[in-house]
């Protein structure tokens, strides 16, 4: 854990937030300022700075943390309405929080902003 990171501490329990799954390797919450309906962040429990860390990460948990995603839309009821999976990675996606997390946007229909 890192102890300056805000998404170690909503891991720990130390920091409030509105848990809708975890296991023993990942985390899924609500994102504090929604871009969408449904808008849940889905996150390894263990300290990954970002996708740039994927070829030293255990590739079953990257897969896990996808499909706890889907499992996420789902249980929103976003299956069939669909949904958009999205994580950024350094300065230019505007990646702000610097612990690995999959963005899950749904409820009404979605732009893709590019910046
Ligand atoms: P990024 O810009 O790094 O891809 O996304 C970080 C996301 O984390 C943003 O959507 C932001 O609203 C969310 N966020 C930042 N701080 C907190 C927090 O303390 N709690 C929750 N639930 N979400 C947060
Ligand atoms: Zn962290």
């Amino acid at each position: 854990m890192a102890n300056d990171c805000i998404f170690c501490r909503i891991v720990a329990g130390e920091l409030p937030a509105t848990i809708v799954y975890q296991d023993d390797e990942v985390t899924a919450f609500n994102d504090i300022n929604p871009q969408a309906s449904t808008h849940v962040l889905v996150i390894p429990n263990q300290h990954i700075t970002s996708l740039n860390d994927a070829e030293e990460t255990d590739p079953a948990l990257l897969g896990r943390l996808l499909q706890v995603a889907a499992k996420v839309a789902r249980d929103a009821g976003l299956a069939e309405s669909g949904y958009r999976v999205v994580t950024n990675t350094g300065p230019d996606s505007g990646q702000t929080v610097f612990h690995l997390h999959f963005h899950v946007l749904g409820g009404n229909p979605l732009r893709l902003p590019l910046g």
